[in-house]
């Protein structure tokens, strides 16, 4: 019979930890796409079928569905700008404050009452590399799926804390 010690079987779990957070976030991780793939370029471009739900053309700032969405409306707003993510200097507190705005005046416009989850992902943890905000309301069962370990580990990328940092006095 094959012994393990303490130690080994503890080496153990920590690879088998490691192994499976990369396999959870792997593809976002490493998925960064030149600009002129950039998927949520296309979309702003028109070159994509994606609907648009929301433009504004002095803001330049669209809004989409999330095609994968974690809650009960999963909208996602960008600047038409090819911003790298939320800690690009041209991520400015204005912009930032806008793609907050644009979120909310969505969900109250559809009167929306479910919990709000509006969130920007840390670097260099994102799925697409071009800045844009997670608009989310979330209904009872939507918040105990993302409570699961589940979606904490596809999901530790998010950075709603880090808003204060950046941008004090946000909505
Ligand atoms: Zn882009
Ligand atoms: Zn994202």
């Amino acid at each position: 019979m094959v012994k393990i010690t303490l130690s080994q079987a503890i080496l153990i779990s920590i690879w088998v930890c490691i192994f499976s957070f990369v396999c959870s976030v792997g593809s976002d991780v490493f998925d960064h796409a030149p600009q002129d793939l950039c998927e949520f370029c296309a979309i702003s471009n028109r070159t994509s079928r994606t609907r648009l739900l929301y433009e504004n053309e002095t803001t330049n700032i669209i809004a989409f569905r999330s095609k994968d969405p974690d809650c009960k409306k999963h909208y996602l707003i960008t600047p038409h700008l090819h911003i790298k993510n939320y800690f690009s200097p041209e991520a400015t507190c204005d912009l930032i404050h806008e793609l907050q705005r644009v979120c909310n005046e969505m969900l109250d416009e559809e009167g929306i009452k479910y919990k709000r989850r509006i969130l920007f992902h840390i670097p260099p943890f994102y799925s697409v590399t071009h800045l844009h905000l997670h608009c989310m309301a979330c209904t009872n069962d939507d918040e105990s799926f993302l409570s699961s370990q589940y979606y904490i580990n596809k999901f530790m990328d998010f950075a709603s804390p880090d808003i204060e940092d950046k941008c004090p006095h946000t909505v």
